[in-house]
């Protein structure tokens, strides 16, 4: 399979070549040049089909023969390594708990199945990759956790100093192995600011970056899996199926978007964001206008410019009312979200924590619109990770899971740096 710049249309690559670079040379993201419906029969058997064989079957054409059927089928069964219940929450509203995996974050499966892809890719080489994280402190861990021990690929992690909770803390920085953590005396976009310049860095070259956000397809890609999973969990239910994604950077629910082009029956997608509203305010006035990003209790999907809006209008050919009728986007306050988490738990006793309430919001708006239908949103953390918030909303206490058990006695080694320059010889050492 080809990729395409969506800066320019005539440069094309492979599935390796777009994999290894993240992003193309004229920094526009890569998009398949073809997708092919799946058959009738793929879905109308699906609920008889292992997780592993719709994850195959959902991907194989996008990394086509790059990638021989038995190692694609390893690398799926290595990243599907956990469960993917939707749990009912209250009546025909369900939630697609995405946080079982090591590091109880969605980002599990993207980082798992591209840190595969890449060490394939240089299986017989000497060459080493340099995957750089930026993270404002829940999304690098998830990412190191994939690439821990993979051959090839060393990770490095930036996140701002004093900034990010004690258990994230521990989660970047207690693996070892080829993980390092660098703690940045500055604030987030201080870290993101850094990999950007790294990346445009012609003395870095020979290190051969590259990212692991969703701008890179085999982080991307993979997160249609989920949603495949969400329907052959709901099917039985014969309504609509409105699916609402707590969206950030949006490639949840791109994800989802280009699953429904390969003919997943999804009704209808919710874009639910925090009070960084840009998508929002885009389709309420029409005119696309990023804003620098919002502090939120939600903090993972505080993103000014998400970089997949782009690929979601490609998804519909630029045509907006085409889009329109299948996309709804809402914003919703810290204090909406914080009243919603009381709510869900005093109504339902179900735990919410700050991504997936405002996940719900937006499902709950539109099903009101569309009252036939069922709902799914996705619980995209485990309430552990935003305990500050939830602990103290809800007066209790969240026990502890065994994945955060197991970092919490480890010992934090991370190196602290204020400048590009400190940042540049880190690299080079
Ligand atoms: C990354 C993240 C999001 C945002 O997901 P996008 O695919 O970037 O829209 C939402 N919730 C959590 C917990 C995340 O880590």
């Amino acid at each position: 399979m080809n990729y395409y710049s969506l800066n320019n249309k005539s440069h094309k690559v492979s599935f390796q070549e777009a994999v290894v670079a993240g992003l193309a040379p004229d920094r526009g993201l890569y998009f398949p040049e073809s997708i092919s419906p799946l058959a009738d029969s793929f879905f109308a058997n699906i609920e008889h089909l292992s997780h592993e064989e719709i994850a195959f079957e959902a991907i194989k054409q996008f990394v086509g023969d790059e990638i021989p059927e038995v190692e694609l089928k390893r690398i799926i069964s290595e990243t599907l390594c956990f469960d993917f219940p939707c749990v009912p929450v209250e009546e025909n509203v369900f939630s697609l708990e995405l946080f079982h995996g090591p590091t109880m974050a969605f980002k599990d499966v993207g980082g798992r199945f591209m840190s595969r892809c890449l060490a394939y890719f240089n299986r017989d080489k000497d060459i080493k990759n340099t995957v750089l994280v930026a993270t404002s402190g829940d999304t690098g861990g998830a990412v190191a956790s994939g690439f821990l021990g993979v051959k090839g690929v060393e990770v490095i992690i930036l996140y701002p100093s004093g900034k990010v909770s004690d258990i994230q803390e521990r989660q970047l920085t207690t693996l070892g192995q080829n993980i390092k953590a660098l703690q940045v005396d500055g604030v987030f976009d201080d870290c993101q600011d850094m990999v950007k310049k790294a990346f445009l860095d012609e003395s870095l070259k020979h290190l051969n970056l590259t990212s692991a956000n969703s701008i890179n397809i085999a982080r991307w890609l993979p997160q249609m899996f989920y949603i495949f999973f969400a329907y052959q969990q709901l099917k039985k239910h014969n309504k609509p199926i409105i699916l609402s994604c707590p969206s950030g950077n949006f490639g949840n629910i791109c994800a989802g978007i280009m699953a429904k082009k390969l003919g997943l029956p999804i009704a209808h997608f919710v874009a639910s964001t925090n009070a960084n509203d840009t998508v929002p305010r885009f389709l309420e006035k029409g005119n696309y206008d990023p804003k620098p990003s919002i502090a939120t209790i939600s903090n993972a999907m505080d993103v000014g410019n998400p970089s997949n809006f782009i690929r979601i209008q490609e998804l519909y050919n630029h045509n907006l009312s085409e889009f329109e009728k299948d996309f709804s986007s809402y914003s919703y306050t810290d204090a909406e979200t914080e009243i919603a988490i009381k709510d869900i738990y005093n109504r339902t006793k179900y735990i919410a924590e700050p991504h997936g309430a405002v996940g719900y919001l937006g499902l709950k708006k539109e099903m009101a619109k569309q009252p036939n239908s069922v709902g799914v949103f996705l619980e995209t953390a485990h309430p552990i990770k935003f305990l500050d918030t939830v602990e103290p909303l809800l007066d209790l206490k969240l026990p502890i899971p065994k994945q955060i058990e197991s970092v919490l006695g480890k010992e934090k080694v991370s190196t602290r740096i204020k400048t590009y320059e400190e940042f540049k010889s880190f690299l080079l050492s």
